[in-house]
């Protein structure tokens, strides 16, 4: 199979050892992507070093008018990426898949486009001038996960080259291709050393260890485990890198009294299972009031029963395999278990392959490892309670604190709740739920910083203040 290059300073690289990446609904070869080492590294870090001043000097509307035109490339290629990405990522086509994920991405990469961060006057008067400057910080070193491998890429991408900085981005080994091929397609629209990718497979060499501690990339945004979140940020403190950590989750939903269980059902569904459960917010614990546990349960399997599991090349399938053998281990793990402590109602044992069907576990409690774990697979754990005093504690009864959510038919007393949760984004009646005029970030373990909407631009600046 033919190896899709890299590039670097514009020009395709590395060809010659390369790696293997699995299609996970079959486990054949979806592709191949180029083995780096730190000569590669270097050379891209030094492209985009070189490429900085000219590419900072740019007017504002000279940027804009750049991050359109990738934003148009973007937009021509959808299809061709979303077909790549199921291949090396498992999702679907359809449904939440892969062309959603494509336009989520021409989404977030047209809004980013579309922003500004203006000088601010601070002070005018007869004491002085004092006028607040945003500068853009040099090298941004990306690294990205398996989950949403594309739509996450321009999350870190766009910001950066819109406030003038240069990347380089590191995909994970498990989902290169499609992270590959937008690069090459952005290239054919911007300088050379803009943007820069390189690839590897962690064993030889960790490119995103070396990228962390590299003194010629000022900021690191990671996207990933909190494990390897913490990695980074020991590793960045030496060359004292800006840092965004979008880290993972374990968000609670809490399902009030009054809420309608057929109402929510569909909802609860996708909130909990978009992109088969290995989604950072998606929801991972389900908390239900007692007088409609029963009703709510039965709702939630009937909708989940009906949702059709297959190779995501199949325009039928809505959800596809889980994306990797550990993540297919661990999600294994958590679920024999769960079925030793609770009750399962659907699901519940592994298909073939990577195949593992929607799972719904009822009886289980805060301190089973399906509940304090991050499963990042497609199973749910549903944990009855009393009162709602009761809900929150146990729902922030957690070293994460990405998303949560509170249903209910009450807006007003949903919103008291989710008030009390602690989570960096909270919704009413869904879950999971971005956009991007919105800042996205986690509390607690989940991370550091926000993405989106002008706080996140602002993260890819350093403030220089002016006295006149
Ligand atoms: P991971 O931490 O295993 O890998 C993420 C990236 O880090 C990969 O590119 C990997 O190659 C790289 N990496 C490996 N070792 C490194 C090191 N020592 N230093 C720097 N980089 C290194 O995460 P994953 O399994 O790919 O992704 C799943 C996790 O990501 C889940 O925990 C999920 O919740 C989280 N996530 C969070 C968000 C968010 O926005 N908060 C979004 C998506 C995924």
């Amino acid at each position: 199979m033919t190896v899709q290059t890299a590039t670097i300073h514009g020009k395709p690289i590395g060809d010659e050892h390369s790696f293997s990446v699995l299609n996970p609904a079959t486990g054949t070869e979806a592709g191949r992507a180029p083995n780096m080492g730190p000569a590669e590294l270097d050379a891209a870090i030094a492209a985009a070093k070189a490429a900085f001043p000219a590419w900072s000097a740019r007017s504002d509307q000279e940027l804009q008018a750049a991050c359109a035109a990738v934003t148009a490339q973007i937009e021509a290629h959808a299809e061709e990426l979303a077909h790549i990405l199921t291949l090396e990522q498992g999702k679907p086509l359809n449904g939440l898949g892969s062309r959603w994920e494509l336009g989520g991405t021409v989404a977030w990469a047209g809004y980013t486009t579309g922003l500004s961060l203006s000088p601010k006057i601070l002070q005018d008067n007869s004491d002085g001038r004092v006028e607040l400057h945003r500068k853009p910080l040099g090298v941004v070193g990306s690294i990205t996960p398996w989950n949403f491998p594309v739509m996450i890429a321009i999350w870190h991408v766009m910001p950066a080259l819109r406030t003038g900085n240069t990347v380089v981005i590191k995909p994970s080994p498990l989902t290169p291709l499609a992270t590959l091929r937008l690069v090459e397609i952005m290239n054919e629209v911007l300088p050379p050393g803009v943007l820069n990718v390189v690839t590897g497979d962690d064993r030889a060499f960790n490119i995103g260890a070396a990228m962390s501690a590299h003194p010629d990339i000022r900021k690191i945004v990671f996207t990933g485990s909190c494990a390897t979140g913490q990695k980074v940020m020991r590793a960045a403190a030496e060359t004292m890198k800006r840092l965004t950590l979008e880290l993972g989750g374990n968000d609670a939903g809490i399902v009030l009294s009054d809420a309608d269980p057929q109402a929510i059902a569909e909802g609860l569904f996708w909130g909990a299972f978009i992109n088969n459960g290995q989604t950072c917010a998606a929801m991972k614990r389900l908390y239900v009031h007692e007088s409609i546990h029963d009703d709510v349960c039965e709702a939630l399997v009937a909708y989940a029963r009906n949702i059709p599991v297959g190779n995501g090349m199949d325009e039928g399938s809505v959800l596809g395999p889980v994306q990797n053998r550990m993540q297919f281990e661990k999600l294994s793990r958590l679920v024999k278990d769960a079925r030793e402590r609770g009750r399962v109602l659907l699901g519940g044992e592994p298909g073939e392959g990577l195949f593992f069907p929607p799972t719904i576990v009822a009886g289980l409690r805060n301190g089973d490892p399906l509940v304090d774990e991050e499963q990042f697979g497609p199973a749910l754990p549903i944990i009855k309670y009393r009162t709602v005093d009761e809900a929150v504690d146990l729902a922030n009864d957690s070293a994460n604190g990405l998303g949560g959510s509170v249903w209910s038919s009450d807006t007003a007393a949903a919103k008291a709740v989710a008030s009390r949760m602690q989570c960096g984004s909270v919704w009413i009646n869904k879950h999971g739920a971005i956009q991007p005029n919105a800042p996205f970030g986690g509390v607690k373990a989940s991370g550091l910083g926000v993405e989106f909407a002008e706080e996140g631009l602002q993260e890819y600046t350093d403030i220089q203040v002016v006295f006149a």
